[in-house]
């Protein structure tokens, strides 16, 4: 099972993916999801560039050699971009030799851990009826766990609230998570941290009123406080018994983490930018959280991605496998095979593509009573119609980013 075709897919159906297909000499294929939101081009080179001459003639069985192969012979390690594109052919290699053996991937990684992978949907409004409305509408999908996000008082615009966009080609649509707005230029947004701190407590404290003790909660900081405001934070959801509260302070410092944790037992993820297993060694060594945020695509693949959660396991550390939709649904498909195949899964972040992009990439996976699971296909369970993709050409798309009230730029 030699690679004799690799090709790397761009489309945009109702938003950018970079897709890797690759192709062997007994006429299978393989897809492997390269998408990094808001910098996809730069996947697209790199893939094009410098990895797709590499694949040709490889033997598709070798997974784990040639993850340390392009790993190792960039000399450049880590990062999202390198991380992306070995991630691509990671899955694209396990989609190829599931197909080959005739089981889903999951069979491949152990067999199924579990029945379904609970998943938690993105609920959210600019106020508390609109925010309820959210949560009761995710019920009726379904969903068992639920994020809550706001808006708070006095700010126009920030991370994780609905907003339906005006851009020509998409207007109308609403997005729930992370938009990636079309057009030229990024949308600048406010943020104001003593607000929102003072606010989110008063939140949670609605949504349990109105909906009970059960349902699990969860809810995102977007990396943007300080360790001893997010220690303040968390402590101040104590009463409300949140599933996880996620990304509190900036990524790139783990020992920022130390500080919250010394102050508050509300359990701690994160992870969805870090790329490796040596971004968590401090994180999880010390326990400094409770889940592990990493998306298969952004991770180095399945091969890489079990290898952390191996790691964290030792810890009794949980995956929560990122899941917003500029995740595709190869990455998805992925993700149900590993949370499936592993003992450690803690839930699955789901939130549903558009109509466009399920007419472009058909899926095998079921989604019932609040589960996911991954089907039984062969492979990941996921097909490419590459001339649908081809009707939905690249389109720029910046995420936002924040300023304070003074003008100095923040997290976002
Ligand atoms: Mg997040």
């Amino acid at each position: 099972m030699r690679i004799d075709r690799a090709e790397v897919i761009v489309t945009s159906p109702d938003r950018n993916f970079v897709t890797l297909k690759l192709s062997t000499d007994d006429g299978l294929t393989g897809l492997g999801d390269a998408t990094l939101n808001g910098r996809e081009l730069a996947v697209v080179a790199y893939l094009t560039d410098h990895v797709v001459p590499l694949l040709l003639g490889i033997d598709a069985h070798r997974i784990e050699d040639t993850w340390q192969f392009l790993y190792r012979s960039a000399y450049w390690r880590r990062g999202p971009i390198t991380m992306a594109a070995i991630a691509a052919v990671d899955m694209a290699l396990w989609d190829l030799k599931g197909k080959a053996a005739g089981l889903p991937v999951y069979q491949l990684l152990g067999g199924a851990s579990r029945m379904g992978l609970l998943a938690y949907g993105h609920a959210s409004g600019r106020d508390t009826d609109e925010l309820f409305d959210s949560v009761r509408s995710h019920l009726e999908q379904g969903y068992r766990a639920i994020r809550i996000q706001t808006a708070v008082p006095g700010l126009k615009s920030i991370y994780g609230i609905a907003s339906n966009s005006t851009y020509e080609g998409n207007a109308g649509v609403r997005y729930d998570h992370e938009p990636a707005q079309r057009g030229g230029l990024p949308n600048e947004e406010d943020w104001d941290t003593r607000s929102y701190l003072r606010h989110v407590p008063t939140v949670f404290e609605a949504v349990r009123n109105e909906f009970g003790p059960e349902l699990p909660l969860l809810h995102d900081g977007h990396h943007r406080m300080t360790p001893i405001q997010a220690a303040q934070l968390g402590k101040s959801l104590e009463p409300y018994d949140l599933f996880w509260l996620e990304d509190v302070t900036p990524s790139e410092n783990p020992e920022a983490l130390r500080l919250v944790r010394q102050h508050t037992t509300t359990p701690l993820a994160i992870g969805e930018v870090f790329n490796t297993v040596w971004d968590y060694q401090q994180i999880i060594r010390e326990q400094l959280v409770d889940y592990v945020r990493s998306a298969v695509t952004h991770t180095g693949g399945i091969t890489h991605l079990r290898k952390v959660l191996d790691y964290a396991s030792q810890y009794q550390i949980k995956s929560g496998m990122h899941g917003p939709t500029d995740v595709s649904p190869v990455g998805m498909a992925a993700a149900m095979h590993l949370g499936l195949a592993i003992h450690n899964f803690g839930i699955q972040e789901y939130m549903k593509h558009g109509s466009k992009t399920d007419s472009v990439f058909r899926q095998s996976f079921t989604w019932r009573q609040g589960m996911l699971h991954p089907g039984d296909e062969p492979g990941l369970g996921v097909e490419l119609d590459t001339d649908g993709a081809g009707r939905y050409p690249y389109v720029q798309a910046y995420l936002p980013y924040n300023r304070l009230a003074d003008g100095t730029v923040h997290d976002w």
